[in-house]
């Protein structure tokens, strides 16, 4: 183990951990990043036939600025995933990697994001970013006169179809169940002439060749195949919030709670990004999110309240 008392580890190298970490250099801390990669969720971007070129500032570009910055600091980042949080009787935190490595803290500032639910279908894992993807809200701007499928039956699903709307000829909704199709929401975009809604619909498939084209669906043992330019998953995001589960209050989903400090209800446990309760899901927002928690810590660790 190594004995050094750090003032703050950050888990997570994502938007939220590289702003976080940023900070934390300016204000002089001791910081130290723990993530087996730096950019998180930014690193792969949406592939689609008709786009040779990004015209609108994606989240790649912001984070990589802040990336290069942490890059050069080796002593600053582990390349690692961590296992574990254990509290101290002592006061502040061991944190424990999997290799078996663990480092001391006396704050901890988890960053580490939340991933999309998967259909677990055949095509999904082959057209991943071939116009098959888990963020509406960053690529709805690129559908101008495209056809796009969004598969979920929440509000996550019903927010993405009437982004879309505004923007896309034809959206398609395919509702697993019919979930909150009940919503007025969904009665307002049921009347839309360029939506169809798909109530209580199983993706069987997805298809394509190096993009995605199509979607098979089942309804009453029949099959139907749905011809798209990209589909859109959008089930519902899980907070990568395991490693402080057992330590702080998280909502239903099993998002970190957070007040507007970024504290968690455990002390010297802070938090920042999608892993958050905090409305985000976006880059920009992860970063500031980020920011704003160590500036936080750093007044935790003058004592500043
Ligand atoms: C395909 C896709 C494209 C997107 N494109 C954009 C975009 O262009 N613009 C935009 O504004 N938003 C975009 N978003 C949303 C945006 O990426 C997220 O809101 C943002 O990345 C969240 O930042 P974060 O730091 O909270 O988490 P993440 O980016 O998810 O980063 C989490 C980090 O934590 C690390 N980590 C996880 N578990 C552990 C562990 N146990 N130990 C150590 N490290 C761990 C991960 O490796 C990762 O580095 C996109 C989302 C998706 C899914």
């Amino acid at each position: 183990m190594s004995e050094a008392m750090h003032e703050v580890i950050i888990i997570g190298g994502g938007p939220a951990g590289l702003s976080a970490a940023a900070y934390a250099i300016r204000k002089r801390l001791d910081a130290l990043v723990i993530s087996p990669g730096l950019g998180g969720r930014t690193n792969r971007r949406l592939e689609l036939p008709w786009v040779d070129d990004y015209k609108v500032l994606i989240g790649e570009e912001m984070v990589s600025r802040f990336r290069s910055q942490i890059e050069y600091l080796d002593f600053m980042r582990v390349r690692s995933k961590v296992k574990e949080i254990v509290p101290r009787d002592e006061g502040g935190f061991r944190v424990v990697l999997n290799d078996g490595k663990e480092y001391l803290t006396k704050i901890v500032l988890l960053t580490t994001g939340a991933v999309g639910e998967m259909l677990n279908v055949p095509g999904e894992a082959e057209f991943e970013m071939k116009g098959l993807c888990y963020s509406t809200v960053t690529y709805a701007p690129l559908f101008i006169d495209r056809t796009a499928v969004v598969v979920g039956d929440g509000c996550q699903a019903l927010r993405a179809v009437a982004e879309l709307q505004r923007i896309a000829s034809h959206v398609t909704l395919i509702a697993p169940t019919h979930g909150q199709l009940d919503m007025q929401l969904a009665r307002n975009l049921a009347a839309e002439r360029n939506i169809t809604i798909m109530d209580s619909y199983e993706v069987v498939e997805i298809k394509g060749d190096d993009f995605v084209r199509s979607v098979v669906v089942r309804k009453d043992g029949q099959t139907s195949e749905i011809r798209t330019d990209a589909i859109f998953i959008e089930k519902g995001l899980k907070a990568n919030s395991e490693l402080v589960a057992h330590l702080v209050d998280l909502d239903e989903q099993g998002f970190v709670k957070v007040d507007e400090m970024n504290r968690t209800s455990y002390p010297g446990i802070y938090a920042a990004g999608d892993v958050t309760t905090a409305y985000s899901d976006q880059v920009l927002i992860s970063m500031g999110e980020g920011a704003k928690a160590i500036l936080s810590i750093y007044d935790e660790l003058l004592g500043i309240c």
